[in-house]
């Protein structure tokens, strides 16, 4: 079998690394000259990630592409501490990481590279088809692919769900928008590697300072109405620290000590989730990652959704014929993704909540945090580990 991978982001190398521990021969398609994009936007990779890079030996290349981030606390604005995640970290003490995007594609590039995986830049897939027994990938550069199965792995915008779910749910606005950076020389009394999170007045604030003193954090500001980034881009960098800098001194927290010492400069995101839609494969092409369903950065598993999709397809496509293996490797994926879907939509709704809901929201938080906050409560999110080796018979593993 020969698989044509379309994407190389997150999903794609590792789909690609996955096919090859089960046999399958592919090449991928990257539309971008380079595979490290997106250079200062920062992302945390979970435990359950992680674990699923631990089948193909590819874990720690990652995780020393960031730092470690074992812990995370949640805090109201007020101060009020709401409680603290500390998932189980690996057998060999791997923990969740902190990392740059662009340093999470570059790990997985290198690592598939050195394996022999063949990775093409500058080939961006414009249409899908099929031909007799085969499915064929047709380039922008006029060039095609042909194989027995196409993975589109193309992210949130991706070309291949336009073949495979035409009519697919749009990516929906998630009522705020963001932006990251870094603080150095800030004297910040915070142990290394505990992510805070603050669900402030005005703005929620996620913040960590690295072992050398560096402080990385994230803001998210409510906005009823979808701002483009266009809007975000024409405000002057100045006028915008001034704005978060109001945004979040109101809260008891070093938010806004933070931001005074990061020079200004914000590439803004704007935060969007997408449903998957009701089939994830037509014919011999399937969607995996963002690709199939988009999960707002807020759940904070985009990436880790991403890697499990690519292992969990490589094992249905080992044990059954393409036709059996797609279905199942659906049904395999979907429960747990609505799960992930529902989590980061509340949330979302926490992080815009605004006035009257903002206070009921503080009132409510400490009971909410209780019940869905728990390690316990979390386990089927955190301990979540592929079997890599046990056969799939079904769509139920
Ligand atoms: C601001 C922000 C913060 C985030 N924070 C987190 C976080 O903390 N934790 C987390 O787990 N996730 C986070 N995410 C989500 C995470 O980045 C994504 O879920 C993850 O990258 C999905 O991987 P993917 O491979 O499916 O898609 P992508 O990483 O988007 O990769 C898709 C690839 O396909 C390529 N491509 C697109 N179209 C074509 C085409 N037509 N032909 C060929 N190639 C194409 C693209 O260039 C890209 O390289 C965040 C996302 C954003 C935007």
């Amino acid at each position: 079998m020969k698989a044509v991978i379309i994407g190389g982001g997150v999903a794609g190398p590792v789909a690609a690394m996955a096919l090859q521990k089960v046999g399958i021969d592919s090449t991928l398609y990257e539309a971008h000259p380079t595979g490290a994009h997106g250079v200062g936007a920062t992302m945390g990779l979970s435990i359950n990630g992680l674990a699923a890079l631990q089948i193909l030996d590819a874990h720690r290349a990652v995780a020393d592409a960031g730092f470690s981030c074992p812990r995370g606390v949640m805090w109201l604005g007020n101060g009020r501490r709401l409680g603290e995640d500390v998932p189980t970290s690996l057998p060999d003490g791997t923990t969740a990481i902190q990392l740059l995007r662009a340093d999470l594609y570059a790990a997985l590039h290198e690592h598939a590279a050195t394996r022999g995986v063949r990775i093409e830049y500058g080939r961006r897939l414009v249409e899908v088809d099929h031909r007799g027994d085969q499915v064929v990938a047709r380039f922008a550069d006029g060039g095609e692919a042909v194989g027995d199965v196409l993975i589109g792995a193309d992210g949130m915008r991706s070309a291949t769900r336009r073949f495979v779910a035409p009519d697919a749910p749009r990516p929906r606005y998630c009522g705020i928008f963001g932006t990251n950076g870094f603080a150095h020389s800030l004297d910040l009394d915070t142990e290394p590697g505990t992510f805070h999170m603050v669900f402030g007045r005005r703005a929620f604030f996620g913040y960590v300072r690295r072992e050398d003193g560096c402080v990385w954090w994230f803001v998210n500001v409510p906005a009823s109405k979808e701002p483009a980034p266009a809007e975000l881009a024409a405000i002057a960098a100045e006028q915008w620290q001034h704005r978060l800098h109001e945004l979040l001194a109101v809260d008891a927290s070093p938010a806004a000590r933070i931001i005074q010492a990061t020079p200004p400069g914000y590439d803004w995101f704007v935060s969007h989730q997408m449903k998957a839609p009701r089939t994830w494969h037509r014919g011999r092409a399937v969607l995996i990652g963002d690709a199939a369903h988009v999960t707002s950065p807020s759940s904070g598993q985009g990436a880790a959704m991403a890697i499990e999709d690519a292992i969990e397809l490589a094992r249905c496509l080992r044990d059954m014929p393409l036709t059996l293996a797609l279905p199942a490797y659906q049904q395999l994926r979907e429960g747990r993704l609505r799960k992930v879907h529902a989590g980061a939509q509340q949330v979302n709704r926490s992080k815009s909540a605004t006035g009257l809901g903002r206070v009921l929201r503080d009132a409510m938080f400490p009971v909410l945090m209780k019940r869905f906050g728990s390690p316990q409560a979390l386990a089927w999110l955190y301990n979540h580990r592929i079997d890599f080796d046990s056969k799939v018979t079904s769509g139920m593993g």
